[in-house]
Formats: structure tokens, C-alpha cells, sequence
């Protein structure tokens, strides 16, 4: 039986799940009037905002850099919501990854056939796609030019332009090296996580020592470094490799996730039940991976070399560079977009706003926050459009179905005040179980999709 197949075997039935769902649960959980399954880890934060009842007219120019979740989401919602608008999305992708689904990819659950799209099933039609990249933006004069040579001047302007995984803060290490030399990271692309899969696979078949990497800094899915080590550790475990296997996990600071409840039950389950060894203030310096070793620096060892079999070795993250050089930049080395926190609006640059991983804010970087940012936004612009205060508040919801092993999870939500705060009166937010699992599984993808086409209330 492969993998996948045995997968399937161990896949929890979804009317179990509907059972376990009181009625208002459930339609919440499927978001059924709206078309849009409004569920849990995409979940709680956007409930609470609505679209206008009548378009609003106008003939601002508006135009949208990216489109990953956040710029289609944002263009679909704009598109519905104005009439007479001139929309203009720019980004030279077209192809589409579902991002959330690679940690299954990389972990042999999922093909990589399932994670990829294209871009111009979301963008909606009235909205106008230019095929290129912004190369330089000068919000003083409210226009940047792109790599095509174009320059395109807007009224308003919303970034999304999520981030850069910075490889080349590690010496030695390119994402070209992933999928060989027992090297993976599942945060590339669905190639990337695929190759990451045949990693994981040998390494969980053979055995040795395998190092997992925190990167330091805010990086996107903070929970997927966790979630890698634990499926990887799982996938031991049914291979009967366990105790074949070393398994340690590297963090830059003293914490394993930002939310303290979930925080403190990694510290103890990590040691105590999956025997994975954690190293405190621990940063990579280099890769070598001809020899297979990484060169740590630690604030207590200093300097040192490590040899593995397998390693996961996600790398530091920061603004792309053409936000990150700009004006619209916050004052540090990562170059986030300086908004304010509630309203997503730029501080400085008051026709400015911001959605997505590209927000300097003090938590989030999931697609969970995406959905809860994205209705926040548009009616902040559709405010200022009408020459009023923003209305809106963005209260920091991020989210995350914390896989601890292949068919169990913990469905963590929390706020800027890393408060939980759970869409779900029957999933305990402190627990393993089998409904997160399933939501990731099944339920997911589709309410991200829905996402992209706008539909979110
Ligand atoms: C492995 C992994 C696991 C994850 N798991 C989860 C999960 O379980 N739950 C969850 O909620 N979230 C998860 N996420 C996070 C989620 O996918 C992201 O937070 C979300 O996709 C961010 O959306 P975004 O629009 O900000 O950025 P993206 O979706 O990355 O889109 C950014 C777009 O901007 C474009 N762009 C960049 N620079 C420019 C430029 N100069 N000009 C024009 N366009 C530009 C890019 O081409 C891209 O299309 C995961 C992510 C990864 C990688």
C-alpha cells in the first residue's frame, strides 16, 4: 500500500464531522447563503464586515500589485463594490499555488496537482491585468514604474505583494538545492515541496539525523517548520523508523509559537512525547550541502558544524525588494509596508493600503489573515473614496490547523492579543483532533478559493 492509499485508509468521514457540528456551527462552517465555506482557520476575523448594498460610483484609478490571495480577493471584492472604477491588477504570474496545501505535498498526503491553478480563473472580468512586475514605486507622485518600463500612475494603491523567501541569507544555500542532498522546503512552490517530499520519504525510510529549521524573523505559515517536523516524525513512527531517527529542532529565540498556550504545550510534547531534542537561540549560518552540514550560530556554543541526513531549512523572509527599497517601507531591515495595524492604511501615504503577508503587523502571515484583512481594506478605500474616516478594524485574527500528525491537528486562532479566539464552540482550541484535520484535508480549499473570488462576508 503507498503512502497515499494508506492515507486514505486512516481518512476520517465527513459525516462524522457533521455530526460533531451544531446547526449554527455548521452553517457557519460551510457559510452556505454565501456561497463560501467560511470556515474555521479561514474563519471568525471577516464575519463581521460586509459589502455595501449599492455600488459606490466613482472613476478613481485604483490599481492592486499582486495577485496571490490577497489581490484577487481584493480586486473581486473592489470590482463588486464600485461602479465606474478604473481597476488595475499587476503581476507577471499566472500560475496560482495554493499555498496551505504544500505542507501536504511535502508531506506525501497531497499530489502537487492539487495545490496548483491558474491566476486568470480569479480575476475578475472589468478588471485590468497587466503581465508585469512593479520595478519602482514613487508614492510621492503616486506612480511606480514596472519591468517592463511602464509607468503607471494610480489614484489609490493597494500592495499585496506577499514576500521573498531571502535564500541568500544563507551562504551556500539556493532554493536550486532543494530536493537533493537530503535538503527540503516546503516553502517554495509545489515543485520545491514535491522534491521536499522525496526527501522526507527517504529520509523516513532510512533513518539518521534530521535538522528542522525556525528561521529567525516574521515568516509566513509559522507554523509549517512544526508542522514538517512533526508529520516527518510521524511518518517514522509508520514506517517503524522511530528509533532509527534522531530529530532536532532549531528556533532563534526561546519560543516555539507566538500564541503562549500553544506555545507552552509544543515544549512539553515536543521532549516529552516525539522525542525531538530543541536547541534554544540557534540561527544557520551556512549549508554545505555537498557534505551535508550546517553551520549554526548559538548564544551559548558560538559558532559550530552540524552534520545531517535530512534537513528542512526554510529560509529567513522579508518585504520584496521593490517595497522593501521604497518609500512605502517601514524603518527596518525587512521593509514591511508601513500600515497601521487596525485600519491597514499606510501611515504616511494616506491613498495607500495594504493586505497579505507584505503588512508590517505584529502577527499574522496566513491566508486565514487574508480573508479576515481583505473586507477590512476594501472598506477602508471605499471609505476614503467617499471622504471618510475608515471604519474598519482589522483585530490581528490569524490562524492555523497545527498538524501534529497525519489525521490530527489543532486548530489555533488568535488575535493581536494572542488571545484565542475560536470560530468553533465544539473544536477545543487547546486539543488534537481529528475535525481540524479534516477541515485542513478537505474543507480548506475550496473557502481559499471562494476567497479569491471575493465572496467572504
Ligand atoms: C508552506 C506554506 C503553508 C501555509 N499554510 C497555511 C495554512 O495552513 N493556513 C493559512 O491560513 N495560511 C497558510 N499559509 C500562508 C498563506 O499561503 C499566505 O499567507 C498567503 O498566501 C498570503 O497571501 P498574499 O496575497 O499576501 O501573498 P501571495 O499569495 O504569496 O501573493 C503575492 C503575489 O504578489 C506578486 N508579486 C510579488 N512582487 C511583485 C511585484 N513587484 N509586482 C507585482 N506582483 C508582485 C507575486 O507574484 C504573487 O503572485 C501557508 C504558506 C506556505 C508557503
Amino acid at each position: 500500500m503507498t503512502d497515499r492509499e494508506s492515507l486514505g485508509s486512516q481518512s476520517l468521514d465527513l459525516k462524522r464531522l457533521v455530526e460533531a457540528c451544531t446547526r449554527r456551527d455548521f452553517l457557519k462552517l460551510s457559510g452556505m447563503s454565501t456561497g463560501a465555506l467560511a470556515t474555521g482557520s479561514l474563519g471568525a476575523g471577516a464575519l463581521l464586515h460586509s459589502e455595501p448594498a449599492r455600488a459606490v460610483s466613482t472613476n478613481a484609478r485604483i490599481v492592486i500589485v499582486g495577485a496571490g490571495a490577497a489581490g484577487l480577493s481584493v480586486a473581486s471584492r473592489l470590482n463588486r463594490a464600485l461602479d465606474g472604477a478604473d481597476i488595475t491588477l499587476i503581476d507577471r504570474r499566472e500560475d496560482h499555488y495554493y499555498q496551505p496545501g504544500l505542507t501536504l505535498v511535502a508531506t506525501g498526503v497531497w499530489e502537487r496537482s492539487k495545490t496548483e491553478d491558474r491566476n486568470a480563473r480569479y480575476v475578475p472580468s472589468g478588471v485590468n491585468w497587466v503581465h508585469a512586475m512593479v520595478e519602482e514605486y514613487d508614492a510621492d507622485n503616486n506612480r511606480f514604474t514596472t519591468d517592463e518600463g511602464e509607468t503607471i500612475e494610480y489614484d489609490y494603491l493597494v500592495v499585496t505583494t506577499g514576500l521573498e523567501l531571502r535564500f541568500d541569507q544563507y551562504e551556500g544555500m539556493s532554493a536550486d538545492r532543494i530536493g537533493s542532498n537530503g535538503i527540503g522546503c516546503v516553502y517554495d512552490n509545489p515543485d520545491h515541496a514535491s522534491r521536499t517530499w522525496d526527501m522526507v520519504d527517504t529520509f523516513t525510510r532510512e533513518g539518521g539525523k534530521g535538522l528542522f529549521i525556525r528561521p529567525p524573523g516574521a515568516i509566513k505559515c509559522a507554523g509549517a517548520p512544526l508542522k514538517m517536523t512533526m508529520i516527518t516524525e510521524h511518518r517514522l513512527r509508520q514506517h517503524g523508523m522511530r528509533d532509527q531517527a534522531e530529530m532536532h529542532y532549531y528556533a532563534p529565540g526561546d519560543g516555539l509559537f507566538s500564541q503562549p498556550d500553544i506555545d507552552d504545550f509544543l515544549k512539553r510534547h515536543f521532549p516529552e512525547e516525539r522525542d525531538i531534542n530543541i536547541h534554544w537561540h540557534h540561527t544557520v549560518k551556512a549549508v554545505d550541502a555537498e557534505n551535508k552540514q550546517v553551520t549554526f550560530e548559538s548564544e551559548e556554543e558560538g559558532e559550530y558544524t552540524e552534520s545531517f541526513d535530512f534537513l528542512h531549512i526554510p529560509p529567513p523572509m522579508s518585504a520584496p525588494r521593490p517595497v522593501r527599497e521604497s518609500d512605502l517601507a517601514e524603518d527596518s531591515d525587512d521593509g514591511w509596508l508601513e500600515v497601521d495595524q487596525y485600519t491597514l492604511r499606510h501611515k504616511r501615504y494616506e491613498n495607500v493600503f495594504g493586505a497579505g503577508d507584505i503588512c508590517g503587523v505584529p502577527i499574522g502571515k496566513t491566508a486565514a489573515t487574508v480573508k479576515a484583512m481583505v473586507p477590512v481594506v476594501t472598506e477602508n478605500l471605499l471609505d476614503v473614496i467617499q471622504d471618510r474616516e475608515c471604519s474598519a478594524e482589522f483585530n490581528g485574527y490569524t490562524s492555523c490547523p497545527l498538524i501534529t500528525e497525519i489525521g490530527r491537528a489543532i486548530l489555533v486562532e488568535f488575535d493581536y492579543d494572542l488571545n484565542m479566539v475560536p470560530s468553533f464552540g465544539f473544536i477545543d482550541p487547546q486539543q488534537q483532533h481529528w475535525i481540524p484535520w479534516v477541515m485542513k484535508d478537505r474543507l480548506l480549499h475550496p473557502a481559499y478559493n471562494a476567497m479569491l473570488r471575493g465572496r467572504i462576508s
